[in-house]
């Protein structure tokens, strides 16, 4: 482990007429964290994905700070914080919905009793504190270890990340075969950003990703499970499983899958991942809702379509064929990634309401617009009839459907027209 001096050697500082951050990006709640922080003689810095964001000129989704001060210490001055984490302990800073994240700068003791480790050399705990030039080289990507410090407005790299970012490309700080086995999450990270940012991903950290993939079968399936979504709700959901594929990283996410496209996948359900990918992609740049129960309906279909079809030919009966193929697929699947319960029932019924858009008579479709998950099982059943899984017509039929039917829909509250209020200094 290199030494502080030797990192500060490194250091390349880039004043604030040098670099385009301006304050304007910053959010409020950030900038209060990093000022008052500041104020009471700390050292406070912008960090990780905002600052990479904000020097692409990307709006960043959230803000992380960096500082010297302890987590007691930034507890005490915000009221409205709190100590989250076991493995980092990290302070929460709540302003209504905004979630600032403060971490101390860390540093590397392998004596320290609070770094721990297991024999792979995953790190288990680390909680020693350090000073800002170790806290940069334990960060994972030099794109990621960049400081915008509050004090200056000057970006500090220590690792060469301004580089990088303008050669879009991600390098692991330090050796690949310390830094994944340290933490195989790292991975998933680098196939993340690649595709978020359209980075390439520098060739040793991209090799190395071969020989420690297998790794990623020990994480946690509850940390599995916040990757997993981070990665299908980037907006670059298309390209993350292109990424996943190529690298081989699919099997430690969904095993089913995996085997399912080694072996002669039918060209409609690869389309049908496609398309539902597109479509999860264009909801989140669009700023509409997405479901982790979703996309876990999408990524199992093929496997429980093709159980289903197998055991039971005749469509009449597919419902309970699907009921019945689809819990032990989600049991498997959940021993390697948890889904919490609400979503892995979600995917259960999507799949089980399939069957139900073949039927157009009678009371059964008001029966079906009325369910609590038609809209999704409805977005479900256009994507398969996108690609020919689903007669064409049915897509038609039930968006009619549904806009002949759409005041039944609307929740009592909402039936009754509401008075016109006159706005008084209209024009
Ligand atoms: P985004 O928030 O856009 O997904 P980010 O880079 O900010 O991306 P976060 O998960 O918010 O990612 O983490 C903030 C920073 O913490 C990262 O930029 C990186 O410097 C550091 N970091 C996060 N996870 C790891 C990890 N597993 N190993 C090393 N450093 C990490
Ligand atoms: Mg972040």
């Amino acid at each position: 482990m290199k030494n502080r001096e030797a990192i500060a050697d490194h250091l390349n500082v880039i004043p604030r007429n040098q670099h385009n951050i301006s304050r304007k990006s910053i959010s409020d709640s950030a900038l209060k964290v990093l000022y008052r922080l500041s104020k009471s003689g700390h050292r406070a810095c912008l960090v990780g994905g905002g600052v990479r964001d904000l020097l692409l000129g990307i709006q960043p989704k959230d803000f992380d700070i960096a500082t010297d001060a302890t987590p007691e210490q930034v507890r005490e001055l915000f009221k409205n914080s709190r100590i989250i984490g076991r493995r980092f302990r990290l302070v929460h800073i709540r302003f209504g919905r905004d979630i600032i994240e403060v971490a101390t700068f860390r540093g590397h003791d392998e004596d320290s009793l609070k770094t721990e480790t297991n024999e792979a050399g995953r790190i288990l705990r680390d909680n020693t504190f350090g000073e800002i030039e170790e806290d940069a080289i334990r960060r994972d990507f030099t794109a990621n270890a960049l400081y915008y410090d509050i004090h200056d407005y000057a970006v500090l790299d220590y690792v060469g990340g301004l580089q990088d970012i303008e050669q879009r490309q991600l390098r692991l700080i330090g050796d690949p075969d310390t830094r994944y086995p340290e933490d195989p999450v790292r991975m998933l990270r680098a196939l993340r950003f690649a595709a978020k940012l359209g980075f390439t991903i520098e060739q040793a950290a991209a090799d190395a990703i071969f020989r420690h993939g297998h790794l990623l079968a020990v994480i946690p399936p509850a940390r599995m499970f916040d990757e997993v979504i981070k990665l299908f709700h980037s907006g670059s959901a298309v390209r993350v499983f292109e990424l996943l594929r190529e690298y081989g990283l699919l099997k430690y996410l969904v095993p089913a899958l995996d085997e399912w496209l080694q072996d002669e996948p039918s060209e409609a359900m690869l389309d049908f991942i496609d398309q539902a990918l597109v479509n999860t992609d264009s909801r989140v740049n669009t700023g509409q809702p997405v479901s982790p129960g979703f996309i876990f309906a999408v990524l199992l279909w093929p496997v429980v379509h093709q159980q289903a079809s197998q055991i039971q030919p005749d469509r009449q009966k597919m419902i309970s064929a699907l009921i019945q193929v689809g819990e032990p697929i989600m049991k498997r699947q959940v021993r390697h990634v948890s889904i919490p319960r609400r979503f892995s029932q979600m995917a259960r019924d999507i799949w089980s309401l399939q069957p139900k858009f073949h039927r157009t008579q009678g009371k059964q479709p008001l029966r079906l617009l009325s369910h609590p998950l038609f809209r999704a099982a409805y977005d479900f059943m256009c994507i398969q009839s996108m690609v020919a899984l689903m007669p064409h017509r049915l897509c038609h039929w039930w968006t009619d459907f549904q806009l002949e039917h759409e005041v039944e829909r609307e929740p009592e509250s909402r039936r009754k027209p509401r008075p016109r209020r006159r706005r008084r200094n209209a024009g």
